[in-house]
């Protein structure tokens, strides 16, 4: 070889090495779910007549962690406690944040006060993103999760003169601008949705208040309140395997929902891209609080969007189905009697072929569809 064939060569073995090299450290950049089971050590939350909020979620979670990680190995999940210890709400939000969290779900347990009237009977689940509260009950779910910076020293130091007991310090999370909220929003409907179908709740709704972790979390991120220990009914179930079970599921369900649709989503933020799905609660008619932008639920855009059909059926199947389980992302539109299942939502015919080739052996019969405001167009 010539010296300069020789140099040719050599470039283009280290060009090749190096984009080798690129596309590995592209495929090692896994998408992280952090998961962060409230309270813990000498926290325990709030308490019943069975057990306590600490054990309940450490619970769900740890049963949670296993379901992605069994169905989805490339997922990393990163768990703020794996055991009974205590973690301060600035220790959970760097956890997150250092693990480059893409999402962050903080699991916790409803309670009303002793004086309630309602205490034995409220009952329900409800999922929050971070926002300045629209209603009272709002923000006393906000201030109790908060109190837990009271249990340490010098706490008013720590978190710059935040006082979780006093309603003012709250307008920070008004001014503040979170670039991740749409997602919140969008994994706190999915949740919200799951809790009710999987995991038989009541809806108590989507929700916004000033949670001090998830203003801290630079991810999309929510906190879910599972239902209400202080009524026994609800308190019976989250303490039994099958409701631990149930949640866990629902939990896993949105999930992968999400995780289909964002998995391919880079890192940073991405303001105003996305319109958040459904409607937040607690909106009073008496209330004269200003709302946030973003948090209106707005008119979707009559886009035509491509999805893969996989089946169609006669009656509705449930989510974790064998038929649909594990599939990315599938939704249903009804066309006369028959519930047509699909999965993927994409804006062009192309990413959609891409999708069908890697569902066709699983679904032999699968098909390219193409809808319009949810309605399927020729
Ligand atoms: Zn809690």
């Amino acid at each position: 070889m010539t010296g300069f064939i020789r140099h040719i060569v050599t470039v283009s073995i280290l060009f090749l090495l190096s984009a080798l090299t690129f596309v590995n450290a592209q495929e090692l950049a896994p998408f992280v779910v952090v998961i962060d089971p409230g309270h813990g050590g000498k926290d325990s939350g709030c308490s019943g007549q069975l057990t306590n909020e600490k054990t309940i979620v450490l619970d769900v979670s740890k049963r949670l962690q296993k379901l992605i990680s069994e169905n989805f190995p490339e997922v990393k999940t990163v768990m703020t406690r794996a055991d009974n210890s205590y973690l301060t709400l600035q220790e959970r939000a760097a956890i997150a944040n250092k693990a480059n969290g893409n999402l962050f779900i903080s699991i916790h347990v409803n309670s009303v006060d002793k004086k309630n009237k309602n205490r034995t009977t409220i009952h329900g689940a409800s999922v929050y993103a971070l926002g300045l509260h629209r209603s009272e009950s709002n923000l006393s779910v906000a201030m109790r999760e908060n109190s837990v910076m009271e249990l340490e020293e010098d706490y008013t130091q720590a978190y710059q003169g935040f006082d979780p007991k006093s309603s003012e310090s709250y307008i920070i999370f008004e001014l503040s601008q979170n670039n991740h909220l749409n997602k919140s929003i969008e994994i706190a409907n999915t949740i919200q949705h799951e809790l009710i179908t999987t995991a038989g709740r009541a809806d108590k709704q989507v929700r916004q208040a000033g949670f001090w972790v998830l203003w801290a979390t630079s991810m999309p991120s929510v906190l879910v309140e599972l239902d209400f220990i202080c009524n026994p009914d609800s308190e019976r179930f989250m303490h039994s395997d099958n409701g631990k079970d149930k949640f866990a599921q629902a939990l896993f369900n949105a999930f992968s929902t999400y995780y289909g649709k964002h998995k391919n989503d880079t890192h940073g933020p991405r303001v105003g891209k996305e319109i958040p799905k459904g409607t937040i609660a607690g909106n009073t008619s008496s209330d004269t609080t200003p709302e946030s932008k973003v948090s209106k639920p707005k008119a979707q855009k009559s886009d035509i969007t491509y999805h893969v059909q996989i089946l169609s059926a006669l009656k509705k199947i449930p989510k974790n189905d064998h038929e649909i389980k594990g599939v990315p992302d599938v939704d249903f539109f009804k066309d006369g009697k028959y519930y047509k299942y699909y999965s993927g939502s994409f804006s062009s015919a192309n990413e959609a072929k891409q999708h069908l080739g890697k569902l066709k052996k699983r679904f032999p019969k699968a098909f390219v569809i193409k809808l319009k405001d949810g309605k399927p167009v020729k």
